[in-house]
């Protein structure tokens, strides 16, 4: 067994000495099976949520209701969940009924693909009801039981479905393709902030090229919050190194589909990003929109926005251009007003000047001078700067 699964060893071991049934379940097993790192470590078990608390020393209350209980030990988390089926889903995102069961096959049933509805023993003894393991040894993603009915359950699987293409190069099962396909509208019943996160892992992945290809080929696309009448298979660019964060994968798209910067703000609200990350993508696609690049545009984008165009512009394959925006930004003078060899405090000693918007505008100058490179970014300089000004 891999370590974090050795580590999580008490947990079903505990369990089972009190007689219940415990197992590892979904990614964990997945995961271990395809030789691939673990991230967390989830169970089940036959144990309703007072029981497993009653287990350990140390526990949250996670998700009672939904029969989830966290178990720290050793200062890991583990997430217990009662084996529990799901029923209702009249909103086609979430059940209107959880039942807890005593039965590992009905909760393997409520899960949504067959590589994710693997169990795994405390003996090493795989629980395989849908052909799970097969699918993993061929590779493919494919719904538990029927496709349609289950997109219809939570809509959110069919992103699940195209992201776990994306992580595994595995092609999506046809009759699970068809579903997406007949279903690709019901995306809209979903959280915006649901789609993010699978959108994100879909867009990080090795294999984004595929998991896109599908997400506009089925229309998931077309369903996603100003996404329609874009191309998204253009997002894979041109190279297979995988993008590295969220913000990389939003440039791309600025960049890519030629926003203008208040369409480009609108979308990012629309899929309700950070405001630092709005921030920082902004600057970074209004350099990419440029023709040429004066080093004062360089100095207000910011390093870290400079890096995310640099990025963009390796994905995209342009290369040589990647390169020099990286010379020229690691080869300013300055980054940052504070970079400055002189402050506003300096400023306003020197002109004998009170606080005030002068003062913010003599820094900005300076700064404009120091980036240019018409004056070095020392003391003597900037106070003659400053003099000849006020001559
Ligand atoms: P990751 O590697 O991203 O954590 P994962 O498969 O572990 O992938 P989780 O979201 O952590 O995904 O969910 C854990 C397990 O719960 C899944 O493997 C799957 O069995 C089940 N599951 C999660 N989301 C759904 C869903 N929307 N519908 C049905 N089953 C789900
Ligand atoms: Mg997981």
């Amino acid at each position: 067994l891999p370590q974090p699964l050795q580590d999580a060893l008490p947990v079903l071991q505990t369990l089972n000495q009190a007689g219940f049934q415990a197992y590892y379940v979904g990614g964990c097993v997945r995961d271990t099976i395809l030789q691939r790192p673990i991230h967390d470590v989830d169970l089940a078990t036959s144990a309703y949520p007072a029981e497993i608390k009653s287990l350990f020393a140390q526990t949250i209350d996670t998700g009672i209701q939904h029969g989830t209980v966290t178990v720290v030990l050793n200062h890991e988390n583990y997430e217990v969940t009662t084996f529990r089926t799901e029923s209702g889903y009249q909103d086609y995102r979430r059940p209107d009924h959880v039942e807890f069961v005593r039965s590992l096959d009905m909760d393997l049933q409520r899960r949504d693909f067959t590589i994710n509805a693997l169990a795994l023993d405390a003996t090493g003894e795989v629980h395989d009801l849908f052909g799970g393991l097969e699918d993993l040894r061929r590779g493919q993603i494919r719904a538990v039981g029927q496709a349609e009915a289950r997109f219809h359950e939570d809509a959110l699987r069919m992103m699940r479905a195209v992201r776990f293409q994306a992580q595994f190069g595995f092609p999506i099962a046809e009759q699970t393709l068809a579903g997406i396909t007949q279903n690709a509208a019901l995306l809209t019943k979903i959280a915006v902030e649901r789609i993010h996160v699978e959108f994100i892992k879909l867009m990080l992945a090795p294999y984004r090229k595929l998991g896109l290809d599908s997400f506009q080929a089925t229309g998931l696309a077309s369903y996603c919050p100003q996404f329609k009448g874009h191309d998204c298979r253009c997002l894979a660019g041109q190279s297979s190194q995988p993008l590295t964060s969220e913000a990389v994968v939003w440039t791309l798209i600025g960049y890519l589909w030629q926003l203008p910067p208040t369409q480009l703000r609108s979308l990012l609200r629309a899929w309700k990003t950070t405001n630092e990350t709005q921030k920082r993508v902004t600057r970074a696609v209004t350099l990419l929109q440029l023709n040429t690049w004066r080093d004062w545009d360089l100095y207000q984008a910011g390093t870290k926005s400079s890096q995310l165009a640099q990025e963009v512009l390796l994905v995209t394959g342009k290369s040589n251009w990647a390169q020099e925006l990286q010379e020229r930004q690691e080869h300013l003078p300055i980054y940052c007003s504070q970079d400055l060899a002189l402050g506003g405090q300096a400023i306003m000693e020197i002109l004998h000047l009170a606080p005030g918007p002068e003062v913010g505008r003599l820094l900005e100058e300076l700064q404009q001078a120091v980036v240019a490179r018409k004056i070095p970014n020392q003391v003597i300089a900037l106070t003659q700067f400053l003099q000849q000004k006020r001559n």
